[in-house]
């Protein structure tokens, strides 16, 4: 199969800026159950992700996708290790302090877009400020809903709109705190092909106009190829990277670690 090359060129890891830190993971392991039933689904990670990059995060299923971003995210809490969001430990940091810091420092993209369907689209928008209790900045909003390419659209409900245009509405609502990280989870998975082109497009756009720091799972190459670096999992732990991903080059990884895993675990025989 081949695929259709990203046309945008991607900076050399070599060339870009030195940038702090957005997130970095040190040693973060996760444990499902204990005893002999015990999963393993983070196996101790070490990983800095730089603010204002791009970064997918890929691999067969089970490997540990999800569990990595709710652990960066902090909506679940490793095992062991530690995470840090911006230089300070999250992986200290007691429920109430959690809960603030995801309404202040980090944007949420999911698949199934999670918009409050009796709320109108500039509500939605606005949401995060509110349930972080700071004012609601309607011009704010309104910017990023021009952004997204929906500055019409205020008014509707999000029943009105295409998927397409659900995501982006979901994207310009991460983005009203003005968050360190945008976690976006599988955020093209529900979407056709030319939509999900559109919201990659903007996903690039905020990392490279806004200085956005963006972390993405998915497990379509052409969506991984808009990033700066893949990162690949395998069974719970890192198994390589690529910078400038083209997505041929994804797809053959990502055929090699899912045969790879069959073969580990004799599904293959
Ligand atoms: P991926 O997102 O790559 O499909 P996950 O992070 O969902 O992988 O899962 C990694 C491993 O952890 C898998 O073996 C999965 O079955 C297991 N797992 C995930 N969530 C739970 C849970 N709540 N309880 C027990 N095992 C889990």
């Amino acid at each position: 199969m081949q695929l259709r090359r990203s046309p945008r060129p991607h900076p050399e890891p070599e060339r870009r800026p030195a940038s702090r830190p957005a997130v970095e993971l040190r040693q973060v392991r996760r444990c499902y159950g204990r005893g002999p039933g015990a999963v393993q689904a983070l196996r101790g990670i070490d990983l800095v992700l730089a603010s204002g990059s791009f970064t997918a995060v890929m691999g067969p299923s089970g490997s540990g996708k999800s569990t990595f971003l709710q652990c960066a995210a902090g909506l679940d809490r490793p095992t062991g290790g530690q995470v840090l969001l911006g230089g300070e430990e999250i992986t200290r940091l007691n429920e109430n302090q959690l809960t603030r810091l995801r309404r202040s420092r980090i944007g949420f993209v999911f698949q199934s877009f999670n918009l409050l369907p009796s709320l109108t689209v500039q509500e939605n928008v606005l949401l995060p400020q509110r349930l972080a209790g700071v004012r609601r900045d309607r011009r704010q909003a309104q910017e990023l809903l021009a952004r997204v390419g929906l500055p019409e659209h205020g008014r509707r409900r999000p029943g009105q709109l295409s998927g397409g245009q659900q995501q982006r509405v979901a994207i310009a609502r991460a983005l009203i705190t003005r968050p360190e990280v945008v976690f976006a989870d599988e955020p093209t998975g529900a979407l056709d092909t030319t939509s999900a082109r559109e919201v990659l497009g903007l996903l690039r756009g905020v990392v490279d106009s806004m200085g956005a720091t963006v972390v993405m799972v998915t497990h379509d190459p052409v969506a991984a190829s808009h990033a700066d670096r893949v990162l690949f999992l395998a069974d719970g732990s890192l198994a390589g990277e690529l910078w400038r991903p083209d997505p041929q080059t994804v797809a053959d990884r990502m055929a090699a670690l899912t045969s790879a895993g069959r073969y580990a675990t004799g599904a293959a025989a």
